[in-house]
């Protein structure tokens, strides 16, 4: 047995909305599952991030299983810049980033960027209304 760990961003249709996709991976693929955010609404289509951990094979077994569902799934890999010079600190890419690495500074109210709790989920990207957040491979 090899144990390994992977983030995932999962997109689910709108038929999965009350399926207990989580519940499942954890009983039957035995995976410890860290849900670093998620945005289920009823009847919608969700998106969720995801760390799975556990036996290699058994992540494997599982990714297939969500993707027989019509679960997207796709591994968190992006690289996150932004440009900071430009940033009008309105504070639209805090509440979609599920790490915290965009915050709120309370001494000087300016929105700071921690890169290294980003998770590359690249949630961000579409909430800055300036297009200053970018990644080379979005
Ligand atoms: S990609 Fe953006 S939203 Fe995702 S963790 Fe990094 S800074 Fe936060
Ligand atoms: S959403 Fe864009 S402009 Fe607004 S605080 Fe974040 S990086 Fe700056």
């Amino acid at each position: 047995m090899k144990e390994s760990s992977v983030k995932l961003v999962l997109t689910f249709p709108k038929e999965t909305w009350d399926k207990p996709v989580i519940y499942k991976l954890v009983k039957d693929y035995d995976l410890v599952v860290n849900i670093l955010r998620a945005e289920i609404l009823p009847k919608m289509e969700g998106s969720a991030v995801l760390e799975l951990k556990g036996d290699s094979e058994s992540i494997k077994k599982a990714v297939k299983f969500l993707k027989g569902i019509n679960v997207k799934v796709r591994p968190l890999e992006l690289d996150i810049f932004r440009e900071d010079e430009k940033c009008i600190h309105c504070g639209a890419c805090i509440a979609p980033c599920p790490t915290n690495a965009f915050y709120l500074d309370p001494v000087t109210f300016r929105v700071e960027f921690d890169k290294t709790k980003c998770v590359g989920c690249g949630h961000c990207i579409p909430a800055c209304p300036t297009r200053i957040i970018y990644s080379p491979e979005f």
